[in-house]
């Protein structure tokens, strides 16, 4: 899993905090600046109720009654001024952080529409939604804990720290001797948080890629009876994230009887040492020390707050380091500096001894080279893993060639802009992508400025309009995530109709290695007869009626091409094609060799054969 090599360090990594702060506070000035000021007054004002015992404790110890009327009118003043300026703290605080968590989401997820394929091979799923959910929040956590921290907490404790040695110099030297244990206590705690967070976040990505797989694989997951298995593997993810929590928990709560003995111990002290006037303290009046006690107390909290930041900011720092990570993570595909669009007008397509890794050392393609005249269709015939897929790649620039090159209509594909040349490109694979919505907007995604009845044109070009209009709903029915409403013939149909509205010169088609049913089977056949016929096409072609059609098959083999020609030539000459041709036509019923196998396929319309499936020929 990608969150493992993520931890690292064993202090807080200073110069992560100052770019978050720098990124995420960046333009929220407006906010935080209202939030800091106001904290400021909060601060302020306590150690104002502090000061002010002395003032409290002499107007109830008899004093004239002015006196006593000014006293009232100053605490109620200062609880005034406290209160307001609370509200617009936590107003305002919120808004930021708020903001800061809408912003990185976007930023992130601008920054996963941009990356390129590769990217997606490296990264599963699950770990994005969890950097993605978790990262933000955690930014928002961190931000605001530190400007809670300095900007509060610290200003209220200077105030009251200033308050204590006003009224008692020497009690307040005493009180700050056992600051230290305490600070030296703590240090202890955060390697351990910091450890443990790190385990807690990739036990979530895992609860996440147990619901993910469930979801998606239900059907697998039922009909082999994998149900217990699941619910082990997510109960192991579940507990192990309880697990870590209570941990994190009793890590964080054990400040709490540290500090509550530590200043125990400091309030008796001062209390015996005062009471029996150990220290000189002879001269302090009781207004004085009851002022100096008060803001002792009152120190107490924010000074647990201060002592505790560490621990929450160090809990946070993994998520934060974990969004910056897929943040900064270079975008492999972009346009060249001297990119230009490139306007495609008879899609020649031109693969010139192209050779290709997906990683280095394994060669996937070896030196290959296909010429695809202008509105001709190709299809691309040979047993899995031979490099059909990656050749389509190729073409839609998912991928960069590493030796030769591509070219359409002369333009080298990696001198066009990635915009224009996916635009000169409709995509059929063998999965139909749709988006949560009507059938009428998942035709309109490959074309979104067409209207209603262009879309319904292409439908019907597609021979998907009849199907359609029988919907309860027509061309508004919803078709439910990811089209499960519909068969898979249906969901094939609307591809076409999206690759028709989309109008491209180029199309390249993954033809579907599943069976459909018959009707589907010859509506799509008759489609694509009209589609590719103005259209340079390329098809990676499963069914013997599709590659009876091209105009020129090519065979290939651990990536290169192993024999080539038209479809009646290749029918005839010995070699890997006509090996794979007479395998499928041995089967029981089918035409004996002697026969003539390409006039039976073609007047049959082929039976659904799967090239693909036919390994170890040749
Ligand atoms: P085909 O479409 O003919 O079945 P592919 O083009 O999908 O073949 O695959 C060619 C080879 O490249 C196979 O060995 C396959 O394992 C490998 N391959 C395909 N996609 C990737 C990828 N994303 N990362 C690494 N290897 C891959």
């Amino acid at each position: 899993m990608a969150v493992k090599d993520t931890f690292i360090g064993k202090s807080l990594d200073k110069s992560l905090l100052w770019r978050l702060l720098r990124e995420g506070m960046g333009g929220l000035l407006h906010l935080y600046i209202p939030a800091i000021i106001s904290m400021f007054v909060v601060g302020a004002s306590s150690a104002m109720t502090a000061f002010s015992m002395e003032m409290i404790v002499n107007a109830m110890t008899g004093a004239s009654r002015s006196y006593v009327l000014g006293v009232g009118a100053l605490v109620l003043g200062v609880f005034v001024v406290k209160g307001v300026s609370m509200y617009v703290q936590m107003v305002t605080l919120a808004r930021a952080g708020n903001r800061i968590v809408a912003s990185q989401q976007m930023r992130l997820y601008r920054k996963l529409l941009a990356q390129g394929i590769a990217f997606y091979n490296t990264h599963e799923t699950s770990d994005l939604l969890t950097r993605i959910s978790n990262g933000a929040n955690a930014a928002r956590t961190v931000i605001n804990t530190i400007v809670t921290s300095f900007a509060r907490d610290l200003i209220t404790l200077i105030g009251l720290l200033v308050v204590m040695f006003y009224q008692q110099p020497q009690l307040s030297l005493f009180s700050l001797i056992m600051v230290p244990a305490i600070f030296f206590g703590l240090r202890v705690l955060l390697v351990k948080v910091r450890d443990i967070m790190h385990k807690e976040y990739s036990s979530l990505a895992e609860i996440i890629k147990v619901i993910q797989e469930t979801s998606m694989g239900i059907r697998v997951i039922k009909i082999f009876g994998l149900e217990d298995r699941l619910e082990a593997r997510m109960q192991r993810a579940v507990n192990a994230v309880e697990k870590r929590s209570n941990a994190i928990n009793r890590l964080e709560a054990i400040t709490m009887p540290l500090m509550e003995i530590v200043t125990g111990l400091i309030i008796s002290a001062v209390v015996v040492i005062s009471g029996t006037r150990m220290l000189g303290g002879a001269t302090a009046s009781p207004g004085q020390l009851m002022s100096f006690v008060t803001a002792l107390i009152m120190a107490y909290e924010p000074a647990k707050r201060l002592s505790r930041m560490r621990v929450s900011i160090e809990s946070s720092m993994i998520g934060v380091k974990m969004l910056f990570q897929l943040i900064d993570a270079p975008i492999t595909m972009v346009d060249r500096d001297t990119a230009r669009p490139i306007t495609v007008r008879d899609g020649a397509i031109e693969l010139e001894n192209v050779s290709f890794h997906y990683k280095s050392g394994t060669p996937t393609l070896n030196d290959l080279s296909i010429s695809i005249p202008a509105r001709n269709t190709i299809a691309l015939v040979g047993a899995s893993g031979g490099g059909k897929s990656t050749i389509m790649n190729l073409l839609m620039r998912f991928y960069d060639v590493t030796g030769g090159a591509i070219r359409i209509d002369g333009t080298d594909v990696r001198d066009a802009t990635l915009e224009s040349l996916r635009g000169a490109i409709s995509y059929v694979g063998q999965e139909t992508f749709l988006f949560s919505n009507s059938i009428l907007e998942n035709i309109r995604a490959s074309r979104p400025q067409s209207s209603d009845d262009e879309v319904i044109a292409a439908a019907k070009v597609a021979h998907a309009h009849d199907f359609i209009s029988e919907m309860p709903q027509g061309y508004q029915t919803p078709v439910g995530e990811n089209g499960q409403f519909l068969s898979g013939g249906q969901r094939q149909r609307l591809s076409i109709a999206r690759a028709v509205l989309k109008g491209a010169p180029i199309l390249l088609l993954d033809e579907a290695t599943s069976a459909l049913d018959a009707t589907s089977e010859r509506l799509i056949k008759e489609a694509l007869a009209e589609i590719t016929r103005d259209v340079t096409t390329v098809i990676i072609a499963h069914r013997l009626s599709t590659v009876m059609q091209a105009d020129r098959i090519f065979v290939l083999e651990a990536g290169r091409v192993v024999q080539q020609g038209a479809p009646s030539d290749l029918v005839e000459a010995p070699g890997a094609f006509r090996d794979l041709y007479l395998q499928q036509f041995a089967a029981p019923g089918g035409p004996d060799r002697d026969s003539e196998p390409a006039a039976a396929a073609a007047a049959e319309g082929a039976a659904p054969a799967d090239w693909t499936r036919l390994a170890g020929h040749g």
